[in-house]
């Protein structure tokens, strides 16, 4: 197996074989360093009708704490967070001339699992005792998109600030045919301009 570098998210194109490929390697984010506080991360990649979107975020933006979920309340908070990640439209607004659908969304959280894994709770004592240490945790999403009139996507607003008002950057990095770049946006300017 490869060694993955756990600080790294890399977003490749399906469907080009790879060939395209956009990495936010971190190497000086590694074991708990991965991220600070109130930053997010988008990569976005466009590609013939295919709009692929991956989201990254220090559970604190989203539910406000990073150790595993104490109680009923913070497992719901989980569980309503991925619900909301979940609808893509709440998310992320896409002109709709682009005539875009979701033909894939995975949102991932490892506070979800565990929120899962305590819902049985044989291992309830195992919780307790296990991640006190483990101070750092994200929220994952992955949108894969289909879009019937490309040429009119001139731009995704993002709709996290609001979602989530514990997010104040998002560092996005995107890639289309006409050219890669990098920009931070903030809740005053929450619009990607393509
Ligand atoms: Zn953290």
């Amino acid at each position: 197996m490869t060694k993955i570098n756990p600080g790294a998210i890399v977003l490749s194109l399906s469907l080009l074989g790879g060939s395209v490929q956009i990495q936010a390697a971190e190497s000086d984010h590694e074991h708990h360093e991965a991220h600070v506080h109130g930053e997010a991360e988008l990569l976005i990649a466009i590609e013939g009708d295919a709009l692929e979107i991956e989201f990254r975020s220090p559970a604190m933006n989203i539910v406000g704490f990073e150790h595993q979920p104490a109680d009923k309340a913070q497992m719901e908070a989980v569980e309503a967070a991925i619900g909301t990640l979940k609808q893509a439209e709440l998310v992320f607004g896409i002109p709709s001339g682009a005539k875009c659908e979701p033909v894939a969304i995975e949102v991932e959280s490892p506070l979800a699992e565990h929120a899962e894994h305590a819902e049985h709770a044989e291992h309830a004592e195992h919780a307790d005792h296990d991640h006190e240490e483990e101070t750092h945790s994200n929220f994952t999403g992955h949108y894969h998109f289909r879009c019937a009139e490309m040429s009119r996507l001139e731009r995704i607003e993002v709709k996290l600030f609001k979602l989530f008002p514990g997010t104040e950057v998002i560092e996005v990095q995107s890639v289309s045919k006409r050219g890669q770049q990098k920009i931070d946006l903030t809740p005053g300017e929450s619009t990607l301009e393509l």
